[in-house]
């Protein structure tokens, strides 16, 4: 395998006209990314039944599948696990994302997103029994599940359906290479052990590893101003052996162009390179408030609608900056146009749906203190 193939077109992150309306998928300028990607030798597009609100699918369906010969691309969706009710919904569900892409075949399927939670409700409808007769009958090419919970769960799921699965899809990068509560070093040598290729999910955490502080954004271009903060964090992943696929969610042309040339040009992390992103490890994790990577899992969970990725993303802003204002203007804003991040009820809802393990609403509670607004939930600070 070339490190031009491990260059995957992650389709949850698509460009979008509105961005305050994930359907609003900017098909033009999609269609153009996946020509560039397409003409410059790349061919795997990552989705799933629920990615921007339900039409990642169709986007892939108008740019890809009725555009290019089958046999060009392969494309990889995802069962959503947290929507399964009983056996009947795997077949129901397997369906309507084969329509809604215009295709008759997987070259990728996994269950999506197995925490302790989701793990449960694919047992009930047996899901892995499921997926494993869709290789058997040719509906699926290779098989397996997309994982956000600890290594402890990943083990229990391998030992027992690891023997008819291909791939695990982890969250990967640098920043949650030794991370605790995600575990990914464990999780990935877990996989190697089973003997799966490993596809990571989350190289750039989200965003959170290419907009970092100013300090941390003068130490890359100190070390190398040539090179960009994502390609650092893709050879990271690109460079472990078992690593067979990086999905890149890309909205913009400039970063696709940048992934493009890294994985044209791939070079494995030397052991300066490695320290050096060992040491931004550090202290990144050191200046972050909250750890979230805007997934934005939690926020159909939300009885109150909350943005909750939005909180967190400015509270992080603003703590790094704590002398400036103006996110307090921010802050006061998302309350008044969305809902008030002291709305938060404490319901502990949204806990099952964090794939990184974050007390939103205890963070919830930290971002009100930090911007000075009550919280319902803790009537004491209200
Ligand atoms: S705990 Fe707060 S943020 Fe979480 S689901 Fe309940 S109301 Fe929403
Ligand atoms: S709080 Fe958790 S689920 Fe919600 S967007 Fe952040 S990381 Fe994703």
């Amino acid at each position: 395998m070339t490190f031009k193939e491990k260059f995957g077109f992650g389709c949850m992150r698509l460009p979008q006209i509105d961005k305050n309306d994930p359907t609003s998928i900017d098909q033009e300028l999609f269609t153009q990314m996946v020509d560039i990607y397409m003409e410059k030798g790349f061919n795997y597009f990552d989705t799933s039944y629920a990615y921007h609100g339900g039409v990642s699918e169709s986007a892939i369906r108008k740019a890809v599948v009725e555009r290019y010969p089958r046999e060009s691309f392969k494309i990889c969706d995802k069962m959503p696990t947290w929507a399964l009710t009983s056996k009947k919904d795997n077949e129901k569900f397997v369906d309507e994302m084969l329509e809604r892409l215009g295709i008759d075949y997987f070259d990728v399927f996994f269950v999506h997103n197995i925490n302790v939670p989701w793990y449960k409700l694919a047992e009930n409808a047996k899901t892995f029994e499921y997926v494993k007769k869709m290789k058997e009958n040719g509906k699926a090419k290779k098989i397996g599940f997309s994982f956000h919970d600890n290594s402890k769960l990943l083990k229990e799921v391998l030992d027992k359906y690891g023997d008819f699965l291909d791939i695990v899809q982890l969250e990967l990068n640098y920043l949650d290479w030794e991370d605790s509560a995600i575990e990914a070093h464990k999780c990935y040598d877990l996989c190697v052990e089973h003997g799966l290729d490993v596809y990571v999910m989350e190289p750039l955490k989200g965003g959170v590893i290419v907009n970092p502080p100013e300090e941390i954004k003068n130490d890359f271009k100190e070390f190398n101003p040539d090179k960009s903060i994502a390609s650092f964090a893709l050879r990271f992943c690109g460079s472990l052996e078992h690593v067979k696929m990086i999905l890149c969610g890309m909205s913009r042309m400039e970063d696709l162009l940048d992934n493009c040339d890294t994985f044209e040009n791939f070079e494995v992390l030397n052991d300066e390179e490695s320290e050096f992103l060992e040491k931004m490890a550090e202290k990144l994790y050191s200046q972050l408030a909250v750890p979230c990577s805007e997934c934005g899992y939690c926020i159909d969970s939300c009885s109150e609608k909350i943005p909750i990725a939005e909180f967190f993303s400015l509270y992080n802003i603003s703590k790094n900056q704590p002398e400036s204002n103006i996110y307090k203007n921010y802050f006061d804003k998302l309350c008044d146009e969305k809902v008030p991040a002291k709305n938060c009820t404490d319901c502990k809802t949204c806990l099952d749906y964090c794939t990184q393990h974050i007390d939103i609403p205890g963070e919830l509670k930290k971002v009100c203190e930090h911007f000075k607004d009550g919280f319902s939930a803790y009537p004491d600070n209200s």
